[in-house]
């Protein structure tokens, strides 16, 4: 994967040059692309480690691109940010369930989208890090960044990635959501607190075909991995 590059899959091409320049001078390489059918051949030649991708496309949307990018093995890691128009609280929804990380919305400011293509590289492990994280049944690879179950692979999200990673770093301790915010999606972004909750869906979703439900909701507060978990979760 090439170091800090952006794909933006986006036809409005003044945006997309505004993003461009703004992205170049801070050192990114940057792809732009404005169709769909040729985006998906783009990404898979080009591998960047972060996508923004408008809602709104010629040929393709942006959640048949997603989908897309989330059903190959090669590219389906890439971070995407998806673009939405304002106002359309479904979309962003519909963009989170297609496997999308984050989602700004239409217009939005550019030093934002920054700290959100900023927040999506920003898992990259440090060479003295821990190489692993182990809670009873689940096993973390850090430097693989995979993750596994009774050794079977459990394929997630880069966004249920760094949740869980959070959970299993401190096990017991609960998170709440405005904490998980500020340190999964990162500091100076505006992020639904229900968006937390979405993504909890989806690593709940991938984990527990393997094992019982260590992801504790706790009410009104937020989550912890926990042994508990499984038994408390009887409404989840
Ligand atoms: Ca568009």
């Amino acid at each position: 994967m090439a170091n800090n590059s952006v794909m933006i899959i986006e036809d409005e091409e003044a945006l997309a040059v505004l993003l461009k320049y703004n992205l170049e001078k801070e050192g990114y390489t940057v792809y732009i692309e404005s169709r769909g059918n040729r985006a998906i051949a783009e990404i898979e030649k080009c591998q960047p480690s972060v996508i923004i991708l408008d809602w709104m496309l010629p040929e393709m949307s942006g959640v048949e691109i997603c989908k897309f990018v989330r059903s190959k093995p090669d590219i389906k890691n890439i971070p995407i940010i998806m673009l939405t128009a304002k106002g359309e609280e479904e979309d962003k929804i519909k963009g989170l369930t297609a496997g999308a990380d984050d989602y700004v919305t239409k217009p939005f400011s550019v030093p934002e989208l920054m700290a959100r293509v900023k927040s999506q590289l920003r898992r990259a492990p440090e060479p003295n890090e821990q190489k692993e994280l182990i809670f009873e049944d689940i096993r973390m690879d850090l430097v693989e960044k995979k993750v596994f179950r009774n050794e079977n692979y459990i394929h997630l999200g880069p966004t249920e990635f760094r949740l869980l990673k959070m959970l299993m770093e401190t096990p017991g301790k609960v998170f709440s959501r405005e904490y998980l915010l500020k340190n999964v999606w990162g500091d100076n972004i505006y992020v639904e607190s229900r968006t937390v909750d979405v993504h909890i869906r989806r690593l709940r979703k991938s984990l527990n075909e393997f094992g019982p439900d260590y992801i504790r909701t706790v009410r009104a507060t937020g989550y912890s991995i926990d042994v508990h978990g499984a038994v408390e979760n009887d409404d989840n």
